[in-house]
């Protein structure tokens, strides 16, 4: 693996991370231009694990506008998007929903649940 850069997405600083194959390493990676521990943890779940947020709409009956705004209140493995994008359009809601109720529990057994961006009456 050549050295690959990416931008922390952690906090607002948004640190330039280098990161290369480091077999020395106890994490496998050497990870540079990071200001602190978290910058090196999210370079390496991004090159071995990546995850993200998602956000999408579904259906509502009842309410001023046909779609729900929701996102996921924790990042899923990028290799399950396409599928938890699949579970989320089947989904239909009832108005009224309130930000953050859950619209899927643990979606597709990931931990993660996937919430309401907004109140919707
Ligand atoms: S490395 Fe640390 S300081 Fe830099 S952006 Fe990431 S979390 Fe923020």
């Amino acid at each position: 693996m050549t050295k690959k850069e990416m931008i922390c997405i952690v906090c607002p600083i948004g640190c330039h991370l280098e990161v290369e194959k480091d077999e020395k390493n106890s994490l496998g990676f050497k990870v540079t231009g990071n200001q602190c521990k978290r910058g090196q943890e999210y370079a390496v779940e991004e090159i071995t694990n990546p995850k993200r947020i998602l956000t999408s709409t579904v259906k509502i009956k009842n309410a001023h506008l046909s779609r729900l705004p929701v996102r996921t209140n924790k990042p899923v493995p990028k290799d399950k998007i396409f599928e938890c994008m699949t579970e989320i359009n089947k989904v239909e809601v009832t108005a009224p929903i309130k930000i953050g109720d859950i619209v899927i529990k643990n979606i597709l057994g990931t931990g993660v649940d996937v919430l309401a961006s907004r109140d919707m009456e």
